[in-house]
Parts: C-alpha cells; structure tokens; sequence
C-alpha cells in the first residue's frame, strides 16, 4: 500500500553501503520504521530530509506483514534550523527525539503526540533564554499523554488537596511509583518517597498547564531544576516500560540535564 504521511524524524542508521534505516512518528501511523535505499550515494534525492529532528512529509510503500516499510520520497516541510546550529539545543532535541522513540509503542498513531513534537522542536528552535524549560514541559505533557499524568493537586491516597495539607513554605512527599504527592499521615507508607518543595510542585502544575510558547519566560531556581530533574526522572523510570526495555541507562542519564 502506497501512503503518504508527515512525520518527524526520530532517529536515523546507516544501512549497508548506500542505505538508510530511519525510525519516525508519523501523523498517519504513528512510530514507524522504514528504509531509504540510496540515502547515502552522493546525488541522494533525500538530502538532508532523514536526519532527526527534522519535520517532513513521505511516501511510502508500507508492507502489511513486516516491521520495515520502503520510504520513496521524503521532503522537508520544517528544518528547524537555529536547532540544528546550537550543540545545547541539539542534545535537548535528541533527548525528546530518543524519548519518544524508546517509551512510544509502534503503530499506535496520536495526533496529539506528533503536534507535541513538532511544537517542541519548533520551541527548541526559536529559544532564546531559559531553553531547557522546553524540555520540561515536554517530559510533562508527554507522560500526560501517555497516560501517566502525575496527581500534584491532592494525596494520592487519601485525596486531601495539598493546600489543606501543607503550608507554602513546607516540603511535600512525592512517590513517583504511586504516580503523585502525599500527605504528611499517609507519606509514612511509602518508604522511596522523595521530597520536593510546594514552590516546585507549583511548577510542575503550571508546566502540565501551559503553552510551549510560554515556558521558556518562567525563571527557575538552581534548586527547582535540581528537583524537577531528580523527580522526572524517577517518575518515568517506574511509569515507562519502554524506557527500561532500551538504552535505558543512557537516555535516563540524559533527562538529567
Ligand atoms: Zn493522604
């Protein structure tokens, strides 16, 4: 079956001599693989079109029995280019690119996580100031819409709401396996509880709240981002089978920007 489908490049190999295997999210079906024969020769008609990070739109013959399809035409619709001229925001796209790659299962196809994508990768772009907000707010919106939205409002256990249960000032116990905050009485049974402070529970909220367009104007303390970093991590660890299943050890190491 001949389709053809936006996609954004996610990851890109080279293939025996001339070839290129690149894995992408398509708009149409989701995470996919597929083949560029005669990617690599030097009057390749895909150009820079299979790199990753890049916007683009394809043909493609998909076979209904096997994992990899025959890519014939891939064009760039969106290069993002001051993204793939800056080393920092180059690793930060790598790291939502490789994310998405290792946590979204194949074939499953969501409208909502391809615009995810391309608004963060088009963010990544245009940032001028506070740049790993981006990828904060992505690991946010993309665990929410993975399904593994974290309860920061109210105990998980027991459904007071955190206002009621601690002040501003105070810290709060967060159990990133129990999937949210806890109150003070029911924190004593989750022994791997972390502790964050409010202002930081704050701004996860407000990160699950926003637009990308917005989140680089917050100003993050040293701390919050320690926080943050340390809270994500563990939280996606236990929720994402994917991300234990592959180069688990390098991409985890990574969110830890
Ligand atoms: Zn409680």
């Amino acid at each position: 079956m001949i389709v053809k489908t936006e996609a954004v490049i996610l990851r890109s190999m080279r293939y025996r001599e001339t070839s290129k295997i690149v894995t992408v999210f398509s708009r149409k079906f989701g995470k996919l693989r597929g083949i560029a024969k005669g990617a690599r020769g030097p009057k390749s008609k895909f150009g820079a079109a299979l790199e990753p990070m890049t916007f683009v739109s394809m043909v493609l013959y998909k076979h209904e029995r096997r994992e990899l399809h025959t890519i014939s035409e891939c064009e760039i619709v969106k290069l993002f280019p001051r993204l793939h001229a800056d080393l920092n925001k180059i690793n930060l796209g790598l790291i939502v690119v490789e994310f998405v790659e290792a946590t979204v299962p194949e074939g499953e196809p969501s409208e909502a996580v391809f615009a995810l994508l391309v608004e963060v990768l088009n963010e990544l772009d245009l940032a001028t100031k506070n740049i790993e907000n981006v990828l904060y707010f992505f690991r946010l919106q993309i665990l929410d819409l993975l399904g593994f939205r974290p309860t920061l409002h109210c105990c998980i256990r027991c459904r007071k709401k955190l206002v009621d249960i601690a002040p501003e000032e105070a810290a709060v116990s967060f159990e990133p396996r129990a999937g949210g905050v806890l109150c003070r009485n029911c924190s004593r049974l989750y022994p791997t509880r972390i502790r964050l402070r409010f202002q930081t529970v704050k701004l996860l909220r407000e990160l699950l709240k926003r637009d990308a367009s917005d989140v680089t104007t917050i100003e993050l303390s040293d701390v919050s981002k320690k926080e943050m970093d340390e809270a994500l991590a563990l939280y996606a660890r236990h929720h994402l089978v994917g991300l234990e299943r592959l180069k688990t050890e390098r991409v985890l190491r990574r969110l830890a920007v």
